[in-house]
């Protein structure tokens, strides 16, 4: 046996072998050692014919699933090795296969998928001609691929990859890039590197030709694709050979061409916090969690991949606001539509489970209840003919109601979680299954009622039936009455005192009761596999169905959201106006988290001939948040959403940039500041007159006047070679002298309340640029020790003072509280002029004698 699992176990080097023993799956070696470790299991050990017994531990099968989750949520692979035949005819030892191997990108289950968000798998491919790049999110069939090229497809693909964040990479084995810095550190997928050969343009090819319709490939014709093609190939392949069986759920190979959405870098995706937040990479606290309050996991995953890539076409924008404001018109329609949403479970993972037969009875109970709803749900949806997105919808929504009343035929109302149970398949479905269920319950009835009747007929008042293993129901006679025995019976056995015998009819019963439950089980069983496929047989009316709900449900999630937290219809302008108009827009998500404090609402103005804000006043002030809200609004208003604005006029953005704060990227090994110029570079180079540039507190990482001067380039270059619109919050007051030399920039700051020493934030933007930067106040506010509050002041009347010398500051950084304030070093040529003012007496001199004297003084300096 364990050479049968080492001959096994050797093609699956980095997956944990599930080995089928029994009622238990093992694990042995190292296996054992890690799941153990990961599962909390004990270990142990078995002899395997060396001197030491190797390491070895077990859970039992009807817990697997939950044991298997575990390991994929921590990013290993497993394979499922089953006996696949009966250990009662097996000769030597049992033959076991691998039926499946899971990993982190393939996960079908809901165990394994916890959240209803999407689960990618993604291939990365190249050559000369650029990057591919293939995501499936298998447990839904989604699959599109993308292409990269040019200088920037390094960046390009991260960018997207950060987006997506998959759960599971493939790339060729050997490849020439290294796809470890595609990921920052936190957001590492399980890499998992596969046959090259199954990249390669002629297999990879082959294997599309031999899944899709050739017509659904013709894009993809010609070597243009080829990188696509490659990454799209290897997909196919990996699936087909974890699942065991071809991915039936993937019935389309989508292009997306990421031209045609708005561009969201990596640092600006994470940084707005659109989907996850920095701190726990989590959902909640994101612009999604405000937004997303969608009553399917379709609905989500759609409003979240909405979020991912906002658009750039004013009609598909204006059709989704519209169905949002229709739908955000009619409460009581639509807390109808959403309480039928609310019966929809997730229709797309569930159709995968009944493609691959896995879905249990329990789950296909679900499918069911989803598709009940669907009638009453198109019924509510013809109130919005008015909106042509909605009326789009609402024609093509196919309410599978053949495919329901299939499943209320053939599936019992309340069916067991585990198929081996039985009483899955309704009566009237099957009339086999009917009998069996009438004969393992009647059975026996029938057996005693036969007995009567031969009593009465043969009148031998002693007949009895028996039962034994060898010849199964027999009529017992006994000698005395032998004589009355009809012809029909026949004999089988001679015993001392009587004879037993068997009829045509008692055999016949005999066959009936044998077994029917076990006939009963395989039969429900075969059955119950028979509907899955004949489901199956439907699944891309399924999946249309599926992608109309996922939209409803995005677009009242939209309206409830709107009406929920008072936002309002954008106008959407072309881009070429270049044009930014907001009236008391707020920060979606911060104004959620103040609990005490109300939120202050500020305006925006940009028109066409304002290009950069240069935004100053004290930290903790609020222009961090005022520029988010900005890029919030945008991006909302692009994907079709309301906006938390009174009035919100904007032209359609291209690209939105975000360069926030520090964020250390340590994976890359570069500095902060290293860090903080790359992206700067990176806006520099790819910003247009149709981005909306956001950046906050740019230059921090040198020194002072290094920065300074380094955030005063960059905004000359942006607003005199890129002109995008941009707002800069900064410390550095001098920045905002650029305003009075470029027309285009203009100043605003935060507006704050000084009350003694204290300094009250009003969290209030106003025109004009902030007279002071309060740091020392915020300081206070914050908690630090009154004695280092008074240094720090001490420090700043010196560092105000026009001839400070930074020496001094370090000479003296030892000055105690008490000491004097020390005194400004001086030029020789200032201190012989205040030499000869202490010599002279002033007293002595005439009115134009002094003013005299005070020229040369003066000329001396
Ligand atoms: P800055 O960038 O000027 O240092 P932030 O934008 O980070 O300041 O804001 C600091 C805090 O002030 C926020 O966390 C939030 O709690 C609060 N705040 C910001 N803007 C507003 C506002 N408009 N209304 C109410 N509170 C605000």
């Amino acid at each position: 046996m364990m050479k049968q699992y080492q001959t096994i176990k050797q093609e699956l080097p980095d997956t944990i072998l599930f080995y089928r023993l029994g009622d238990f799956y093992e694990m042995f070696g190292p296996d054992a050692e890690l799941a153990s470790r990961e599962l909390n299991i004990t270990l142990t050990g078995r002899d395997a014919g060396l001197k030491e017994r190797i390491p070895m531990c077990g859970v039992p099968c009807h817990a697997a699933e939950s044991y298997v989750a575990k390991l994929i949520q921590k990013g290993f692979k497993v394979a499922i090795c089953e006996q696949v035949e009966d250990p009662k005819e097996a000769k030597g030892i049992v033959r076991r296969e691998v039926v499946r191997i899971i990993t982190p990108g393939t996960a079908l289950d809901n165990l394994s998928l916890t959240v209803p968000a999407s689960n990618y798998l993604a291939s990365i491919t190249g050559n000369e001609a650029g990057l591919g790049l293939a995501v499936c999110e298998t447990s839904t069939g989604d699959f599109w691929v993308s292409q990269f090229t040019g200088t920037d497809q390094l960046k390009t693909l991260k960018d997207e990859l950060t987006r997506l964040k998959p759960a599971e990479v493939l790339v060729p084995a050997g490849a020439a890039f290294n796809p470890v810095h595609l990921f920052a550190n936190q957001e590492k997928p399980l890499l998992t590197y596969y046959d090259p050969k199954a990249f390669a343009y002629h297999l990879a090819h082959k294997t599309l030709r031999e899944h899709f319709p050739p017509d659904s490939l013709r894009t993809f014709a010609g070597s243009d694709y080829a990188p696509a093609v490659c990454a799209a190939g290897a997909i196919l392949q990996y699936l087909t050979e974890t699942q065991k069986a071809p991915p039936r759920q993937i019935k389309e190979l989508k292009y997306v061409s990421l031209q045609n959405y708005m561009t969201l870098d990596a640092t600006t995706f994470r940084n707005l916090e659109i989907t996850r937040t920095i701190r726990f990479h989590d959902k909640k606290g994101s612009l999604l969690d405000i937004i997303d309050k969608t009553k399917t996991s379709l609905g989500s995953r759609l409003l979240q991949r909405w979020l991912e890539r906002p658009l750039l076409d004013l009609k598909v924008l204006e059709e989704r606001l519209s169905a949002v404001e229709a739908l955000s018109q009619d409460w009581a329609k639509r807390q109808a539509i959403r309480s039928a949403l609310a019966e929809v479970y997730d229709l797309e993972r569930l159709l995968t489970r009944i493609l691959y037969g896995r879905a249990n009875p329990k789950e296909l109970l679900s499918f069911r209840q989803s598709l009940s709803v669907l009638p009453q749900l198109k019924n509510i949806l013809h109130s919005f003919a008015g909106s042509h997105l909605l009326n789009t919808l609402l024609k093509s929504f196919d309410t599978l109601e053949d495919v329901y009343a299939l499943l209320e035929k053939a599936l019992e109302e309340n069916p067991p979680y585990n198929l081996k149970e039985g009483g899955v398949i309704k009566s009237g479905y099957n009339p086999t299954i009917d009998q069996l269920r009438e004969v393992s319950t009647n059975g026996k009835e029938w057996i005693a009622r036969l007995e009567t009747e031969e009593k009465e007929k043969t009148g031998i008042k002693s007949l009895k039936v028996g039962f034994n293993k060898v010849f199964g129901y027999y009529f017992e006679v006994t000698k005395a009455n032998l004589a009355s025995v009809p012809g029909y019976f026949q004999r089988k056995q001679t015993l001392a005192n009587g004879e037993r015998y068997i009829t045509e009819e008692l055999k016949n019963l005999e066959n009936q009761v044998l077994g029917a439950e076990e006939r009963l089980l395989a039969l429900e069983e075969e059955c119950y596999h028979n509907l899955l496929k004949e489901i199956g047989n439907s699944a891309g009316r399924i999946q249309n169905t599926a992608e109309i709900l996922a939209h409803i449900d995005a677009l009242q999630s939209l309206a409830e959201v709107a009406v929920q937290n008072g936002y309002g219809r954008p106008l959407l302008l072309e881009k070429e106006k270049n044009h930014l108009e907001f009236e008391e827009l707020r920060h979606p998500v911060v104004e959620k988290v103040l609990k005490d404090t109300l939120y202050i609402p500020n305006n925006l103005h940009m028109p066409e001939a304002v290009n950069l804000y240069i935004i100053t006043g004290p930290n903790m002030g609020g222009k961090s948040t005022y520029c988010r809200s900005v890029a919030l609004a945008v991006i909302l208003g692009q994907i079709g959403s309301f906006v938390p604005a009174k009035k919100a006029v904007f032209s359609l953005r291209d690209r939105v940039f975000a360069r926030v704060g520090a964020s250390d990227d340590l994976s890359s090994g570069q500095s902060t500041f290293m860090v903080e110029m790359n992206e700067v570079a990176n806006i520099l180079s790819h910003a247009t007159r149709h981005s909306l540039v956001i950046l906050d507190e740019v230059g921090r990482g040198t020194s002072t006047y290094d920065g300074l001067s380094m955030a005063w380039a960059v905004s000359e270059h942006l607003v005199q070679k890129v002109a995008a619109k941009t707002l800069f919050a900064t410390h550095y007051h001098e920045l905002t002298q650029l305003a009075n030399m470029e027309p285009s920039v203009h100043n605003l700051s935060v507006a704050v309340r000084e009350r003694g020493e204290e300094i009250i934030f009003l969290h209030q933007i106003m025109p004009g640029a902030a007279d002071k930067s309060y740091g020392i106040q915020v300081g206070r506010l914050a908690g630090l020790p009154d004695s280092v509050i008074q240094r720090a002041k001490q420090i700043l009347k010196l560092l105000e003072h026009d001839n400070f010398n930074r020496q001094i500051l370090e000479q003296e950084n030892t000055l105690s509280q008490d000491d004097p304030l020390p005194q400004p070093e001086l030029s020789p040529m200032e201190r012989e002029v205040l030499d000869t003012l202490v010599k002279t007496n002033v007293l002595n001199l005439t009115p134009l004698e002094a003013l005299n004297y005070l020229y040369q003084l003066q000329q001396k300096l």
